[in-house]
């Protein structure tokens, strides 16, 4: 048997990036000889093996054909007789598509390191368009390498925009799909993300919603850029360049939709889009069944994000509100994720993202204050039950008070 790495192990040597995971693929081998050799097979029927040391993964190297529709609609081959060259060309992209041997000697039958130095994702073969996913891989690949300068070719973006229209992403899981969006807002440049999804059509299938936004004009004297979408683009990237975490990359990316459902004659304002895009948050939330801290947050942050801004003008009564609704005495980190989106907000704005955002520290400040009453001397002067928790919030609401007064 012959081992090769491949994949993403290939691409980044030659880029000169560091190298995480190793993928390796096998020619030449049976599972028989596999598991004789003390590897431990991944699933039932997939021709995949963890090597029993390092355990890293080893794939038989096969050729597939669709057979349906989805990710289950695939059937594999694998066998001794099945060649590197069949094995990669069944692979998303040619910088995917690069297998290397033990000496670095390098088997590139499709060309990928000419297109690393071209800085261009091609997809491999038509195959490409067996598997909806691979929008969204080479969306996310472009989010990554944006900053050397990689763009998707012509061809590839064509093909992912036929996939787009031909309803086959309707037929990615969930789970499939918040796994790529969820790296892809990790990346350098998430915002190239939501773009190259928008250019080929996919965006408008995955998340209507925030496709909806590109077109809605919103003030000029609060927002230079004016367009809604164009304004979401800079919040993520503001997100990504300030290293803030999914949680609030993903609030970043849903805090505006209900501004998608502001009626044409009553733009550029957007009365009440605050509570109005909640649904549409809930919504998108579900459809890939994002983790519960990213969908509590975008809801917050949905609901709230103007109250941040306004934190400064905010009754101290409304501040106790607002800390009451993020649960801060007992989730203190979740508040400081309200912050820091409420920040990316106001910094993805053009031409005002090194403007100092006050409002921060001043939220800080007051949660601090209103978490400083403490419950013991209220308890000593007999407070119990219902009548303990009123007398809580009576002296936090003084403690804010005094906050505010001295701010
Ligand atoms: P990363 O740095 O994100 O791990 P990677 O290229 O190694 O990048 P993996 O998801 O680990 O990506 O997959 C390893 C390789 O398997 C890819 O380089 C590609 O050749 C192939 N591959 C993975 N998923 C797909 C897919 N859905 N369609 C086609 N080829 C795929
Ligand atoms: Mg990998």
């Amino acid at each position: 048997m012959q081992i090769y790495k491949v994949g993403g192990a290939v691409r980044d040597r030659l880029l000169g990036k560091p190298v995480t995971d190793i993928d390796w693929v096998v020619v030449g081998a049976t599972t028989e000889e596999m598991l004789a050799k003390g590897f431990r097979p991944v699933g039932a029927d997939f021709p995949v093996f963890l090597h029993p040391k390092s355990g890293e993964e080893y794939a038989l190297a096969r050729t597939e054909r669709k057979s349906g529709r989805g990710y289950g609609g695939f059937t594999f081959h694998a066998s001794p007789e099945v060649t590197l060259e069949e094995d990669l060309i069944r692979r998303d992209l040619t910088i995917n598509a690069m297998a290397e041997d033990d000496q670095q000697n390098l088997t590139d039958p499709y060309h990928g390191q000419q297109d690393l130095e071209a800085r261009v994702l091609r997809h491999v073969s038509p195959a490409f368009a067996e598997d909806p996913l691979r929008v969204l891989r080479v969306a996310r690949f472009a989010a990554r390498y944006a900053g050397l300068g990689f763009t998707v070719a012509p061809e590839t973006l064509e093909l992912m925009r036929h996939l787009s229209e031909s309803g086959e992403l309707e037929a990615l899981t969930a789970e499939r799909s918040w796994k790529e969006i969820a790296r892809a807002l990790m990346e350098d440049q998430p915002q190239v993300f939501i773009e190259v999804l928008r250019e080929c059509g996919a965006l408008k299938v995955l998340m209507p919603e925030v496709d909806a936004l590109f077109g809605v004009p919103q003030p000029e004297a609060h927002h230079p850029e004016i367009d809604t979408g164009v304004h979401t683009l800079s919040v993520l990237e503001q997100a990504a360049l300030h290293k803030q975490p999914l949680t609030v990359r993903w609030a970043c990316l849903l805090h505006d939709l209900g501004k998608g459902l502001t009626p044409k004659d009553e733009w550029p304002r957007h009365i009440a889009h605050e509570h109005k895009g909640l649904k549409l948050i809930k919504a998108v939330n579900e459809r890939f069944k994002a983790p519960k801290d990213c969908q509590e947050l975008a809801l917050l942050v949905g609901e709230y994000h103007t109250h941040g801004h306004r934190a400064l003008e905010l009754k101290p009564s409304t501040l106790q509100e607002l800390l009451q609704s993020f649960d801060v005495y007992r989730r203190p980190q979740r508040f400081e994720e309200f912050i820091a989106a409420c920040e990316m907000d106001a910094r993805g704005r053009k031409g005002l993202e090194q403007r100092s955002y006050p409002q921060a520290d001043y939220l800080r400040g007051a949660a601090t204050a209103a978490r400083s009453v403490a419950v013991q001397p209220l308890l000593e002067k007999g407070f119990k039950g219902p009548d303990l928790g009123e007398a809580i919030k009576r002296e936090r609401l003084k403690a804010l008070k005094a906050y505010k007064e001295q701010a």
